[in-house]
Parts: structure tokens; C-alpha cells; sequence
């Protein structure tokens, strides 16, 4: 059972970061609810305040200027599947938007509140640093820009402050030429495995590759040292490697044994699916 909670409706963000400061653990951040609510419906988490973000206007925007899009946090993930500018500038985003559990939780849970919470089984984040996105993080001082790498500190902890909002998410187009993909793995609605990448081509060799992994670890990573090892190589050459670089992918994702499935299963189904994954990205660039 909810005990009785005071909802505060701040439209600014600060006075949203003044309520928090003033009220401290007793005040937790609300957008969706589709986490926070379990939460404190299980007595995992206590609060007497809520302070909901959805009147702050400016966190509800979608816009695309100078190459980067640019998210406000409680933009729903279903507002985001459905976005003509993210199929136009991040289609793989779109695709992970679209597979977020179900349409209920799709239509009450907010990028922002995904991020924030950072629960490893998500999916936008793999797909996010794939374009080396950033966040933009305020309070009542002002406002700072990081990359969302250093805001995914480690498993349901992020680079927020107290008294700290997510704001923003920026999402860079990816450079000319370049093409993505995401694929997912599960078998409940929160996925097992999620793996995101960005192709260039130059003939039949990869030019240019970004690679993302989540749910595998404690929190979604990019693989920048296998992406070194893929660049020059063909398609073909670059599953061989991703299907042997097991001692890399365990020491950097960490992968544990869990209701999901064994830490070895899914070593050996991440080197499969970015294997896929590139395949799919490359595939996109002939259309
Ligand atoms: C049944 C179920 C299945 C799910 N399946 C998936 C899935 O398949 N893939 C996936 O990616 N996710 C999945 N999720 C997670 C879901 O996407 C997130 O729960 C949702 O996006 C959270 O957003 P929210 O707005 O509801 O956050 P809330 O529940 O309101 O908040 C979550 C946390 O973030 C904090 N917070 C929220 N917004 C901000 C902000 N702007 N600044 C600072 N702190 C903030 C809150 O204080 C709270 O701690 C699932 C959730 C459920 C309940």
C-alpha cells in the first residue's frame, strides 16, 4: 500500500531543486512513476514528497538544431518511438524506444527517468552512447553538460547530485555515411542483453565503428577497445574477432549469474549479437 504522499508541482527547475534541497530524503524526484511507484509500493524506498517534474515545460521538447537532438527528460519512451525526428536522425533510438516493455510502460515511463534510474536492464542508453550523447544536469546554481559515460556511474548509480535534475539528453547525429543499429535480447520485458552499433564502410572493409553493450553488466558500456581492432577489417573477419574477444567483454561488463540466464551464456550470446548488429548496420547502408 502508497501511504498518503504531498505532491509538489514545481514549473521551474528551480524551484524544483529548492523543494528537494528543502525537504532532503524526505522529497524524491517523480516523472512517469513507472519505477518510483514500485519502489515505494514495496517499501523499497520511503518519501513523503513528491516532487513531479511534467509541469517544467521545457523538459517536454523534442528539437533538432545544429546536428544534435536535443531530448527534454520527461519525454515518454512512446512520445520518442513514435518522433519523426529521432526515425529521421537516430533511427536505431526509435527502434529501442519501440521495445521498452509494454505500451503501458511505454506511455507513462520518460527517457529521463530511464536514464536516472539506470537499472541495467534498459535499453535507450546502449543506443545513446552509440552517438556519443550527453546529459544536461542542473539544480537552482545553474546548469553542466557531461557525457552520458560519466553520468552511468555503475548499477542504479549515476553522476546526479542531491538536489540535482536530469535535464536533457543531447544526441548527436551520427557523422555522414555512418548508419546504426540495435538488437535485443529477452525473454521477460526488461531485456537480457541489448547491443547497439554504428557502421561505415569503405568497400568491403569497416572504415569507422562505434559499439555499445547493456544489461550484460552493471551498467551500458561502449567497446572502444574492440572497435580499434574492427577498423580495416571485412564483415566476415569482424564476427570471427567479436566471437573471441570473451576475456575483454567479461572483464569490462562484468556479467554475473542471474534469473536471466548463466554469465557464460551471455558472454558467448553478446559476441553473436554484435556480430548481428554490425551486420544489420552495415545492411542499412545499401538502402
Ligand atoms: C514492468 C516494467 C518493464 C520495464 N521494461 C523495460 C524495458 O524493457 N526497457 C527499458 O529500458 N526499461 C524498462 N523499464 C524501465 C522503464 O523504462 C523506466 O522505468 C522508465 O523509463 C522510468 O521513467 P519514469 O519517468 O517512470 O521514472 P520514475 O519512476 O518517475 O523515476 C525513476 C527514478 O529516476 C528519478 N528521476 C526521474 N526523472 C528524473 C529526472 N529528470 N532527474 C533526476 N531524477 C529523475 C526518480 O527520482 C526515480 O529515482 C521497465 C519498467 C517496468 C516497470
Amino acid at each position: 500500500m502508497l501511504q498518503p504522499l504531498q505532491l509538489l508541482q514545481p514549473t521551474t527547475v528551480g524551484d524544483a531543486s529548492r523543494a528537494l534541497a528543502e525537504f532532503g530524503d524526505r522529497a524524491k524526484v517523480y516523472a512517469g512513476g513507472a519505477e518510483l511507484l514500485l519502489l515505494l509500493r514495496n517499501g523499497l524506498l520511503d518519501a513523503e514528497v513528491l516532487v513531479d517534474l511534467k509541469k517544467i515545460d521545457r523538459l517536454h521538447s523534442v528539437k533538432f538544431e545544429s546536428g544534435l537532438l536535443r531530448i527534454g527528460a520527461c519525454v515518454t519512451h512512446r512520445e520518442l518511438a513514435d518522433h519523426a525526428l529521432l526515425r529521421q536522425h537516430a533511427p536505431a533510438l526509435t527502434y529501442a524506444e519501440s521495445q521498452v516493455a509494454n505500451i503501458r510502460v511505454r506511455n507513462q515511463g520518460t527517457l529521463g527517468g530511464n536514464l536516472a534510474f539506470n537499472d541495467p536492464h534498459s535499453d535507450p542508453g546502449t543506443v545513446l552512447l552509440i552517438h556519443n550523447s550527453s546529459v544536461a544536469i542542473g539544480n537552482d546554481k545553474g546548469e553542466q553538460r557531461i557525457g552520458l559515460a560519466e553520468f552511468f556511474v555503475d548499477m542504479y548509480a549515476t553522476a546526479l547530485g542531491s538536489g540535482d535534475l536530469l535535464l536533457e539528453i543531447e544526441v548527436p547525429a551520427l557523422p555522414d555515411g555512418m548508419k546504426s543499429a540495435y538488437q535485443r535480447l529477452h525473454r521477460y520485458q526488461r531485456p537480457t542483453l541489448g547491443v547497439a552499433a554504428a557502421v561505415q564502410l569503405d568497400g568491403d572493409k569497416i572504415a569507422k565503428v562505434r559499439l555499445a553493450v547493456g544489461c550484460v553488466g552493471p551498467k551500458a558500456q561502449r567497446l572502444s577497445e574492440l572497435e580499434g581492432k574492427l577498423r580495416g577489417v571485412t564483415l566476415a573477419d569482424a564476427r570471427k574477432i567479436m566471437a573471441q574477444e570473451k576475456k575483454y567483454l567479461r572483464e569490462l561488463l562484468r556479467p554475473v549469474d542471474d534469473l536471466l540466464g548463466s554469465a557464460e551464456y551471455k558472454l558467448y550470446m553478446t559476441g553473436v549479437m554484435l556480430g548481428d548488429v554490425v551486420e544489420e548496420a552495415s545492411a542499412t547502408l545499401e538502402d
